[in-house]
């Protein structure tokens, strides 16, 4: 059972942050000459998972020294460094009234983001952010540097793109109201590519108190927003910040609400909606709180409920995520992420515990009433889960990287 302080790292052996692809690659040979040497990769460092993006005793490269944002003349293509921030790249475009399909928060990095899928506040028409890379700068475990693309490497292409607003706050007796509304808002005759939202429960085990926070955006100025219009009416709401603004100003104030210096842990489940399953999901989340909140000091515990992103034409944009491009997903499925905080080491295994039972009952509910889904999404996955295995055998084929040497993050046969 491992977990790690949200944004911090555990001792590392060596820190060599390199500033160019060239010393990736020096390093990178290196490290692969040595069948001894241990590393891991480091962009925003955001991943909640223990060695994920730090080797302890070991080497990271931290490539927060990738920073450079060259914006093509045609204002239409980027090209950015995987050590940036969602936030850096937005405030970049912002003077040419551009955005760029990206992470809702603005302090996550663009590299574990992109590698992992990435659900943006335009992912209803544009799908994951990695869907609408054109190429990747890739230094292979040879040290060698190549450029991935749909005509060159295009399977490293597929793997690496899958290998790896607003605001209201509510009150936690609108729950069965946020429910309604939520499974509404999923039924497909309901379906709005401009709507976008993130439902989150939170529990906090010091006051034994909830809340309910839903992050909408409407990716459509000019048109009413009734789809997500039955969210914003329920009352009563302690906050609502609902504004017409750009990327850089949602995502910085998302930034503000992350709690930071505290273990997390993240897990997931996708499922189709039904008329009964997130009030289920919701109630066994919820026993599950209770049964430790009064053991773990400070517990906080989400659970959101969002959007799969939808999928993007299989012939621009090889999808190694064993989705069926006709089937829709965007339209029907929920993608369910359970985290939970806690601010003592002590609680780890615990916690731990606790959230893979929420899982297991997640699966049993959803396996009941047959409305799972394999697909787990690797950006929100605990350690324990498998989120390249639930691929499907044809993925997990083209998925191959980096094995030996990188004991961190989630591979094929976690
Ligand atoms: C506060 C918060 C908000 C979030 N919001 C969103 C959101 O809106 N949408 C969404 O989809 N997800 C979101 N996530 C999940 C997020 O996408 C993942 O945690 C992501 O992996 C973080 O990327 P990073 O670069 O910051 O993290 P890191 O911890 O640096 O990296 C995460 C993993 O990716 C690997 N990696 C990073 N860069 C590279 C690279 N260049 N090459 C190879 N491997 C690499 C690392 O080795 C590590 O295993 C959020 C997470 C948090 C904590």
């Amino acid at each position: 059972m491992d977990s790690e302080i949200l944004n911090c790292s555990e001792k590392t052996y060596m820190h060599r942050p390199p500033s160019s692809v060239e010393e990736v690659s020096t390093i990178v040979k290196i490290l692969s000459a040595s069948a001894n040497s241990t590393f891991s990769i480091r962009s925003g460092g955001h991943s909640p998972n223990s060695g994920a993006a730090n080797a302890k005793w070991g080497v990271t490269i931290d490539l927060r020294g990738l920073n450079s944002i060259d914006i093509n003349s045609d204002i239409y293509n980027l090209q950015v460094g995987t050590g940036l921030t969602w936030n850096e790249v937005y405030q970049a475009v912002d003077g040419y009234d551009r955005v760029v399909i990206g992470g809702r928060t603005g302090s996550v990095g663009v590299g574990g983001l992109i590698t992992g899928g990435g659900i943006s506040a335009f992912s209803p028409v544009y799908g994951f952010a990695r869907d609408n890379v054109l190429n990747m700068e890739v230094v292979l475990a040879s040290g060698e540097s190549v450029n991935a693309n749909a005509s060159h490497h295009a399977d490293l292409f597929a793997a690496l793109k899958g290998g790896q607003n607003n605001f209201g706050i509510y009150d936690i007796s609108t729950v069965e109201e946020q429910l309604a509304a939520f499974t509404a808002f999923k039924n497909p005759a309901n379906f709005d590519p401009f709507a976008e939202i993130k439902q989150s429960y939170l529990y906090y085990g010091a006051e034994d108190q909830g809340s309910v926070s839903n992050i909408m955006y409407y990716s459509n100025a000019s048109a009413a927003m009734a789809s997500l219009q039955r969210f914003t009416d329920i009352k009563p709401q302690a906050l609502n910040t609902m504004r017409i603004s750009n990327s850089t100003d949602f995502s910085a104030e998302l930034t503000r609400y992350q709690p930071m210096d505290q273990y997390a842990v993240h897990a997931t489940a996708t499922f189709r909606v039904s008329p009964t399953i997130l009030k289920k999901v919701y109630d066994a989340w919820n026993a599950t709180n209770l049964s430790i909140a009064g053991d773990v000091l400070n517990l906080t515990s989400v659970l959101v409920y969002q959007s799969i992103p939808a999928l993007q034409p299989a012939s621009a944009s090889p999808n190694s995520l064993g989705i069926p491009p006709d089937s829709h997903p965007e339209r029907n499925q929920v993608l369910c992420l359970v985290s939970l905080y806690w601010p003592l080491e002590k609680d780890s295994q615990l916690v731990q515990q606790a959230t893979q039972s929420i899982i297991r009952a997640v699966d049993a509910l959803t396996a009941e009433e047959g409305v799972q889904v394999p697909y787990r999404y690797l950006n929100y996955a605990a350690s324990w889960q498998s989120p390249i295995g639930s691929y499907g055998p044809a993925s997990v084929e083209v998925l191959g990287v980096f094995r030996r040497n990188v004991p961190g993050g989630l591979k094929l046969f976690d």
